[in-house]
């Protein structure tokens, strides 16, 4: 009875391992928790996304994904200097942390520590994964419609989605607006 497709609009929930060309695992989806994400909203890489499409709930895949489908060539870019007074007490300060800091337009933007040099951390706006070929070996558990506040909000709410009762990174809406502003 399971005919839901992947396709845009649709809730989908993956188990998967990610590996580089070399072999080694740089992620895998938490055993009990798949990853869970609203497809057509670019919440993953476009490789993936693009080579999920057309799928079913049980299916297995295997995906290649070059760096400008993934997270982008590797650019030389300054990392940027900071103190680490100017990070929250109890954060974790190690090479490869992500972080959210207002970008030039005022708008959270997704930093990584590329170096922690005794009281100056050094931080990129690039992605650690930038310039890597991407290895995805995984399963598909599940493929349902996603809910029209969903696909308003752009991402899955929910059990592997946003929580919106606490500090979800950020990434600040409310879910008391009206839905006039909707495209
Ligand atoms: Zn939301």
């Amino acid at each position: 009875m399971s005919e839901a497709t992947i396709e845009d609009g649709k809730v989908v929930s993956i188990h998967y391992v990610l590996k580089n060309p070399e072999g080694e695992e740089l992620d895998r989806s938490a055993e009990d928790a798949p990853l869970t994400y609203l497809h057509g909203a670019h919440n993953i890489v476009p490789g993936l996304e693009s080579a999920l499409a057309g799928k079913q709930a049980g299916e297995s895949f295997s995906v290649k994904v070059a760096p400008g489908q993934g997270y982008g060539e590797k650019q030389k870019i300054k990392p940027i200097r900071l103190l680490r007074s100017k990070f929250p007490p109890d954060a974790k300060i190690e090479k490869g942390t992500q972080f959210l800091m207002q970008g030039p337009d005022g708008r959270p933007m997704p930093i990584w520590i590329a170096k922690v040099m005794g009281k100056e951390v050094h931080v990129t706006p690039q992605h650690p994964l930038a310039g890597v070929t991407l290895c995805f070996d995984g399963t598909i558990q599940e493929v349902r419609d996603a809910t029209e506040e969903e696909k308003s909000h752009g991402h899955v709410h929910g059990p592997g989605g946003h929580h919106h009762d606490e500090d979800d990174h950020g990434h600040d809406h409310d879910h008391d607006h009206d839905h006039d502003e909707e495209e």
